[in-house]
């Protein structure tokens, strides 16, 4: 083993195994009990070691606008037009400091990757890409920050969005979005979008059937122009709330269509559950896609943040094991699932993410996440503090365990 720059002492593993963690150049050299080296060394006291959480989906350019717009705007229809009507007013500078914001939020919450949806159409044009190719730049100290750019309003119905889009993906954005369900043409738009990746070779994320009617799916065209344009393996579908209105015996045979055609699938717990379901009168269904039943049948998915403090979600930290935790509340996931739910926003999303030597094992980043809990069902059921982090080897960020000051005690040390 080559010379470690830092020893984690008595980690403990996924799997309960308690282990010593050597980390030398930015990687992970060895996971073995009792590494004996010469390196600072720092005891965790058995606490769950994971992999950086993977936040597949947050929108960044239009997060922490509150106080703007105020905070109840009902569906997801109002919310897209009070973003719409604030989206011309958006500078590079206004959009770096928002994003920043959930950024080192992100950071303290051991994110240490993250798929930002970047909205490109005539109103705002480039300056939000802009400004989070800069973030993109700034934060990889912490975080792999991946850019989708996507027409949010609409592709077709939108003259001048499609030449923007290509200027962004000329200018090294990361993959291509989609929004069909607000396109004149939702079959058009994926059509044009599966050509434009083909054209610069990158991968798809689409917001897709984003309501609770399961009698139609626009996931029907994006299977089938998966299969016909061979591009399984690089299509990920976001929100797909109708899947949480099918039957199980429905849900299952979609599942294998699913993974046979390599689409991923993203849940957004918080975001789904603030905007579904809003016209019951009573007994309001839950609307989030249940990833855990198809993850169990070979579907690659994961759930994640999406909005922040804006109208779409009036909510949020960046804390993907609150979102985790907040998942398996409302998917009945019970501790037998936890396990289940961890991998979605770890090893699912990143390999929805393809994050290449993601994982503990040696030879890996080291990017890690040490967290106040003993195992995987503390971590979930508790919705355990993250307290310090590592990002290629170097610490990005440590938060104190917190200190009871029992009678008796001195309060002022
Ligand atoms: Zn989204």
């Amino acid at each position: 083993m080559p010379q470690p720059d830092l020893i984690l002492k008595n980690a403990s593993l996924r799997d309960g195994r308690r282990v010593d963690i050597a980390i030398g150049g930015g990687r992970i050299l060895a996971l073995e009990p009792a590494i004996v080296a010469d390196a600072p060394s720092e005891d965790l006291g058995g606490r769950l070691v994971l992999p950086g959480f993977c936040d597949t989906h947050v929108h960044l350019d239009k997060a922490c606008l509150l106080g703007r717009c105020g905070h109840d705007h009902g569906d997801l229809a109002a919310a897209i037009g009070a973003v719409s009507r604030l989206k011309a007013g958006f500078t590079p500078d206004d959009v770096y400091r928002r994003g920043a914001y959930c950024l080192d939020k992100a950071i303290v919450q051991g994110t240490t990757h993250m798929r930002t949806h970047v909205e490109i159409d005539p109103l705002v044009g480039l300056r939000s890409f802009e400004a989070v190719m800069a973030l993109k730049r700034d934060y990889a100290w912490a975080v792999d920050l991946s850019v989708c750019v996507f027409p949010q309003e609409g592709l077709i119905n939108n003259p001048g969005t499609e030449e923007l889009l290509v200027e962004a993906l000329e200018q090294g954005a990361d993959l291509l979005g989609g929004c069909p369900y607000t396109d004149s043409e939702p079959h058009t738009q994926i059509s044009r979008l599966f050509d434009l990746a083909r054209r610069f070779d990158v991968d798809l994320d689409f917001h897709l059937d984003f309501d609770l009617d399961p009698s139609w799916m626009h996931l029907d065209e994006v299977l089938r122009q998966t299969v016909a344009r061979g591009w399984g393996g690089r299509v990920a579908v976001g929100h797909v709330t109708k899947l949480s209105a099918l039957p199980a015996a429905a849900l299952d045979a979609l599942a294998l269509r699913l993974a046979g055609a390599g689409i991923a699938v993203t849940a957004l717990p918080s975001t789904d559950l603030y905007l579904t379901g809003r016209t019951e009168a009573g007994n309001a269904p839950r609307g989030v896609a249940p990833v855990h039943r198809l993850a169990a049948r070979g579907v690659c998915c994961s759930v994640a943040t999406n909005n922040v403090m804006n109208p779409f979600t009036p909510f949020g930290d960046l804390s993907l094991l609150r979102m985790a935790n907040l998942y398996a509340n409302v998917c009945h996931a019970g501790p037998a699932d936890f396990p289940a739910v961890l991998d979605l926003v770890t090893t699912g999303a990143a390999r929805l993410m393809k994050i290449a030597g993601y994982g503990l094992h040696a030879g890996a980043a080291a990017d890690l996440v040490v967290l106040d809990a003993m195992d995987e069902q503390q971590a979930c059921g508790e919705i355990a503090a993250p307290i310090f982090g590592l990002k290629n080897g170097r610490r990005s960020f440590t938060r104190p365990v917190p200190r009871l000051h029992r009678p008796g005690e001195a309060a002022l040390s």
